[in-house]
Order: structure tokens, then C-alpha cells, then sequence
């Protein structure tokens, strides 16, 4: 490893410590600990995740910085302290925000995401890409979730971090997420490299449905076998935990996650006015255009009969309709 790339490595592990320090023992971190606790952490995942706070001063990092000999324009390329256009002069990147460290595989810090105490914009501020953080390559707790992912043969998928945090602390320890980006090919890939079973857990509002439906596809593109978690009311998974309790987010939302179908259509009913005439083929189509793309007959037969049933349609007609559906694809 090159001298500047063991530097941005030390000064994130130092950081790191400090400042978890600043938020669990200091005056000047209580109201950040005094936000997270009301937000139901606990001190426990507070020291799990290595949680700290960023204080609220311009020059506090680049000082601590500078007094341990660090460079300030090696700490610039690590994203930790940003440069002035007129003089040259740096500052701060973070500054009073709860810190969540982002780790490597290894455990090693890499980078940060600072979340606001209140409306602040951006709700969440995090490192740049550096030489040491590819954000489509993260997942967010991976380095933790990894055995518990192997044992269970099963890796859950959520949007947020504190979503990771809430599951893990509701006992589910296998929980990861991107970081504020889309899910990636290489995301994809090092999950699979560790199970073929995949839960997608998402906020349950527009954005997030519309997320979870290409996450869906690409995992199962890459031959994992996926379900989707649904909550009610736009709910995302650490709102739902802190508004229901931990035992019915295991029960009712990650144990009753919905299949491939069963997502795909909940997912074209919405906004579909189901006894109007029109909505009602436009859905039974994209339906079979569904059935039509599952790989096992058993499957397709199965959906068939059950749209038949829904709709009161003889299995004849649906079959007739899914091979002019098939066709008109080619
Ligand atoms: P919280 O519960 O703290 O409000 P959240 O995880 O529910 O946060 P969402 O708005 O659902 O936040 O966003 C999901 C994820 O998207 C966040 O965890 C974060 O990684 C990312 N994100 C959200 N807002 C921003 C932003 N302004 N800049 C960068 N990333 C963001
Ligand atoms: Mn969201
Ligand atoms: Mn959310
Ligand atoms: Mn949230």
C-alpha cells in the first residue's frame, strides 16, 4: 500500500474514535445523542456501528489533522477537508452532523456519512469517491452482515443506514444497503458471491417501490432468488419498527415478504382502478406479459390459473391472449 493511501486510512480509524468520542462523552455531542436516542438507537448499536459526531466548526478536523502531521492536500484527496478557490485555505468537509463511518470488507473505516440533526439540506452528506471509496462497490454494514449472510444463506437489502440499524437491532443481523445510489452491477455481484437468496427491503413510498422493482430484476438477472418486503403507509423499515415493534417487522414484514409475482403484481395494480373495464386488461396484460417471462412451467401454469380465477377467464382465453402478447414482443 502507497504512504498517501495508508495515511487516508489512519486518518479515517482516527476520526473514526473521535468522533464516536465526541458523541458518547462529551457536552458538546449531547444533543446529537440526545436526537439518536429519541430516535430509538440504542447505546449499544450506537457502539456497534461506531457511531459519532462531526462538531460544528470550520477548521476542527483540519487542525486535529494537522497537528498529527497529516497533509491537508493528501486529507483533501481523501475527502475529509475541502479546499478554498480564492486562497487556498481548507475547511471542514463535516461539520455538526451524526457520523456514520462507511467500512471496507476488512473493517477499515473508508469514509463518512453525516447525517443532519434536523431539516438541514442535504439530510445526508457523505465522503466523495476517493482512491480508497468506490461507492458502487460498497455495501453498507457488509463487513458485519457477512457471516450471518452465510449462515442464513440469506442477505436482506435496504435503502438507508438507519434502516441496517433498526433491522439489526431488531435481530436482523444480515441487513445491508447501498450508499444513496442505486444498487450496481458490482453490488450485485458480491452479494452473490455470498448467497443466492436475497430480500429487498426498501421505503415502501414511490421512490422506493420504483427502486425495488429494478433491484428486483437485476438480482434476479443474476440468478438470485429474490422477495420484497412491503409496508403499509409509505412506511420505511425503521419508521415501521419504531411505530409497530420489532417482533412484527421479523413476522410481517421480512418473514411475509412477497415473491417475484407476488411483488410484480402488487406492484401493477398500484395507481389501477381494478373494476374499471380499461385498467382491468391493461393489468391483466402486463400480468401475462410476467407470467410469460418466468422460466419454470410450473410457475407459468400456476399464475395462469390463478389470474384465470381472479378474473373469472377461462384458462383457453388467457393462453390464446399470452401467445399474441409473446408474439407481438418478437
Ligand atoms: P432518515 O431515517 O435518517 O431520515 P432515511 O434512510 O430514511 O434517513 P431516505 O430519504 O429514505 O433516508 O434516503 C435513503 C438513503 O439515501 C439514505 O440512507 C442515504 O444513504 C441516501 N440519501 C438520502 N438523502 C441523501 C442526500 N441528500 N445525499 C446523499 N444521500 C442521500
Ligand atoms: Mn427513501
Ligand atoms: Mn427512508
Ligand atoms: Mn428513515
Amino acid at each position: 500500500v502507497s504512504p498517501e493511501l495508508q495515511q487516508m486510512h489512519e486518518a479515517h480509524n482516527l476520526l473514526r474514535k473521535f468522533y464516536h468520542h465526541l458523541l458518547v462523552n462529551t457536552k458538546d455531542g449531547q444533543q446529537a445523542l440526545e436526537y439518536l436516542l429519541n430516535r430509538g438507537f440504542t447505546m449499544e448499536s450506537i457502539e456497534k456501528f461506531q457511531i459519532g459526531y462531526s462538531l460544528n466548526s470550520w477548521d476542527f478536523v483540519c487542525k486535529f489533522l494537522q497537528k498529527r502531521k497529516f497533509p491537508l492536500e493528501i486529507m483533501e484527496r481523501a475527502g475529509l477537508v475541502i479546499r478554498r478557490e480564492k486562497d487556498n485555505s481548507f475547511f471542514d468537509r463535516f461539520r455538526n452532523r451524526i457520523m456514520f463511518p462507511i467500512f471496507d470488507r476488512k473493517g477499515n473505516p473508508i469514509a463518512f456519512s453525516g447525517r443532519a440533526l434536523g431539516d438541514d439540506d442535504p439530510k445526508y452528506l457523505n465522503s466523495p469517491e476517493t482512491a480508497i471509496f468506490n461507492k458502487s462497490k460498497i455495501l453498507y454494514n457488509f463487513q458485519m452482515a457477512r457471516p450471518h449472510i452465510k449462515k442464513l444463506q440469506k442477505a436482506v437489502l435496504f435503502e438507508g443506514f438507519a434502516d441496517v440499524i433498526s433491522a439489526d437491532r431488531a435481530g436482523v443481523e444480515n441487513g445491508l444497503a447501498t450508499m444513496g445510489t442505486s444498487l450496481t452491477e458490482e453490488h450485485v455481484a458480491l452479494i452473490r458471491k455470498n448467497t443466492d437468496s436475497v430480500t429487498v427491503c426498501y421505503d415502501s413510498d414511490q421512490a422506493g417501490i420504483e427502486a425495488a422493482n429494478r433491484a428486483l430484476e437485476m438480482l434476479t438477472q443474476a440468478g438470485c432468488q429474490v422477495r420484497v418486503a412491503w409496508m403499509p403507509d409509505n412506511l420505511d423499515p425503521d419508521d415501521y419498527i419504531k411505530q409497530y415493534s420489532e417482533e412484527k417487522f421479523r413476522n410481517e414484514v421480512i418473514e411475509s415478504s412477497l415473491t417475484y409475482m407476488g411483488f410484480k403484481m402488487r406492484y401493477l395494480r398500484r395507481g389501477k382502478r381494478l373494476n374499471d373495464e380499461g385498467d382491468r386488461l391493461l393489468y391483466i396484460e402486463e400480468v401475462l406479459k410476467e407470467i410469460s417471462n418466468l422460466s419454470k412451467a410450473v410457475e407459468r401454469d400456476h399464475y395462469l390459473r390463478q389470474l384465470a380465477a381472479e378474473f373469472s377467464l377461462s384458462l383457453e382465453a388467457l393462453k390464446q391472449q399470452q401467445k399474441q402478447v409473446y408474439f407481438s414482443k418478437e
